[in-house]
């Protein structure tokens, strides 16, 4: 897995985490298992930062070298497996064993995808980032300060040769690219000062001064290099365009997203999507209508009538200083509703701790959600939320408009519950290591979408029209972000035609439309996933109901669909119609 596809994934929720039952008889493993089990053996070494963030302490401490001998040996890794696995007996594998052996190829041909074709490690700087190889051993419980300050000490160690060899291999880098990578390697540079420097002073191993300045001095030279380059290459106009172009997207699309569906597919059935969705706003809108205005007639233009109404329900949100309590405060209240409703089986052991997003992972999402890998099921699942402290106090203001009371209930329940915080908890039950560490992202986001539908169908929120018009202008948003990621890489989406998209026909506030138009410059084929996954799962799920009749149970529906951990929702589909016959 290339650094940008882990550094997206770290971000926006990773996979599961491991079933630690023990297993009363040991079956004689089969040619399959003793393969994967192999595969990653190798991987591991390959991957030491990704290893750890997966709960895997002994790698904890390891970095890799982002050097051209780390680029052969992987490559040399993928052609080893390419060939070993290509001898497997596939008709001789059971249906779960299929897919995982489908996944195991999909990564073997994105990774190789990665290296060859798209390069990334060439032109997105922000692919170089020693951060997340720090989090794990910062989080993790040490039974003892030595241990966590030597292997803390061996990865300060190294980031001086880590952060030469990245620059080395920077060719032509994008300009938002650069910019990413500033930013978030200042961050890191505050993550070392605030949360490793501090753990080393419990020490009694002097050396460690020394050392850290080190680290923290290549990091800062890093930073001083890449502006250099930015502003040499302002002057030329020399960047490489954040745009990938249709090859590359479409290609990355289908290894990716792995559904069963074009880019051009999605985009078409998104821009239908666009148009309906605005039809159900209005029939809220005319319900709300005379309640917040009941001077004045409902105004001709649909739009402008929902924009204004909208402005007036927005004003109900937190202040900067109580936003994050109140995403905490409202948990159990989520938690309550699905048992009443009987929506799914919650597992009240698993704590979803909410806490303010980490320095180094700022700057690319609002919220995300970081589960413990599946070597570590122990260490608490975050909610992570961007802090508001920063911000200008009128960029805080327009924030909180866009997650107001309203919005915010849709937020907890994507990141929370039902949404990914459960499809992890129910991940980490499912008995296959592959599909916990292959997680499909488009499987984990269209769970989420669907889980804010499912919720508020089953009468969330006492079918508030107010909510309703909140969560359609929410949905908007999805289905945009596939309309606007297809045009930004597909048919040169301007800038200003892209926040008109955003503001004009999805109602979206001036920051949160900046912020996008940010992200989308920053990522390829993510922002399309969301509705992809969505639309995938809530059309099979309705052609089930409509073909089990009476029968059709959406208890059973939704912890039949999570049983197979985070795979590929074609797959799913699959494994769940094989059960049925
Ligand atoms: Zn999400």
């Amino acid at each position: 897995m290339s650094q940008i596809t882990k550094f997206i994934l770290l971000l926006l929720v990773l996979t599961g985490m491991v079933s630690c039952q023990s297993q009363p008889v040991i079956k004689p493993q089969t040619e399959m298992e003793k393969l994967e089990q192999q595969f990653f053996n190798d991987l591991w070494n390959l991957s030491p930062t990704w290893a750890a963030s997966l709960g895997k302490k002994e790698f904890e401490g390891k970095l890799r070298i982002p050097d051209a001998q780390s680029i052969q040996d992987e490559k040399a890794f993928i052609g080893k497996y390419m060939g070993l696995f290509a001898k497997i007996n596939v008709a001789g594998l059971s249906e779960s064993e299929l897919v995982d052996y489908k996944l195991i190829k999909n990564y073997l041909e994105s990774t190789i995808w990665q290296i060859d074709v798209f390069k990334a490690y060439q032109w997105n700087p922000s692919t170089y980032n020693v951060g997340e190889a720090f989090a794990p051993i910062v989080e993790s419980k040490y039974a003892d300060e030595e241990s966590r300050h030597k292997n803390l000490l061996s990865l300060l160690e190294k980031t001086p040769a880590y952060y030469a060899a990245a620059f080395e291999q920077l060719n032509t880098p994008t300009k938002e690219h650069l910019h990413l990578a500033i930013e978030q390697n200042q961050g890191t540079i505050r993550y070392l000062q605030n949360s490793v420097k501090p753990l080393l002073h419990k020490s009694s191993d002097q050396k460690f001064q020394s050392i850290y300045d080190g680290a923290e001095t290549a990091i800062k030279n890093y930073v001083a290099k890449l502006q250099d380059l930015k502003a040499i290459l302002s002057k030329s106009n020399g960047f490489r365009s954040f745009r990938i172009g249709s090859k590359l997207y479409k290609e990355k699309f289908a290894l990716n997203l792995q559904i069963n569906a074009t880019p051009e597919e999605m985009y078409t059935f998104a821009k239908k999507e666009k148009i309906k969705t605005l039809q159900e706003m209005t029939k809220y809108a005319k319900i709300l209508w005379s309640k917040y205005f009941p001077k004045t007639p409902f105004l001709k233009n649909n739009k402008q009538a929902i924009k204004k109404l909208l402005y007036k329900i927005s004003e109900h949100h937190a202040d900067p200083s109580t936003f994050i309590e109140k995403v905490r405060e409202q948990l159990p209240q989520l938690r309550a509703f699905v048992k009443e409703k009987n929506l799914l089986d919650l597992d009240p052991t698993k704590v979803l701790t909410v806490r303010e997003t980490p320095a180094y992972q700022q700057g690319f999402s609002t919220a995300s959600v970081d589960a413990p890998g599946p070597f570590d099921p122990d260490r608490p699942t975050y909610y992570n939320v961007t802090p508001l402290d920063k911000m200008s106090k009128e960029r805080a203001k327009s924030f909180l408009r866009e997650y107001n009371n309203y919005t915010m209930q849709i937020l907890n329940i994507h990141e929370g519950i039902p949404g990914h915080y459960v499809q992890l908890v129910y991940s980490m039950k499912s008995p296959s290591l592959v599909k916990k560490i292959f997680g499909n992202g488009t499987m984990i986001e269209g769970w989420a979408v669907y889980s804010e539908r499912m919720m508020l169908e089953n009468g969330y929120g006492n079918n508030s029209p107010e909510l309703w018009l909140m969560y359609y202008k929410w949905y908007l948003r999805v289905v945009c972000n596939t309309i606007l990621d297809y045009e930004l890489h597909n048919k040169n989406l301007s800038q200003k035609n892209a926040l008109k998209l955003l503001m004009d026909d999805a109602f979206q506030e001036k920051t949160e439309a900046e912020m996008k138009w940010e992200r989308a410059t920053y990522s390829q084929v993510q922002l399309a996933s969301y509705f992809s996954g969505f639309s995938q799962i809530y059309q099979f799920r309705e052609n089930l109901k409509k073909a089990q009749g009476e029968k059709f149970n959406l208890k059973e529906f939704n912890e039949h669909f999570l049983s197979y951990g985070s795979a590929p929702i074609r797959d799913i589909i699959d494994l769940m119609m094989v059960k049925k016959k």
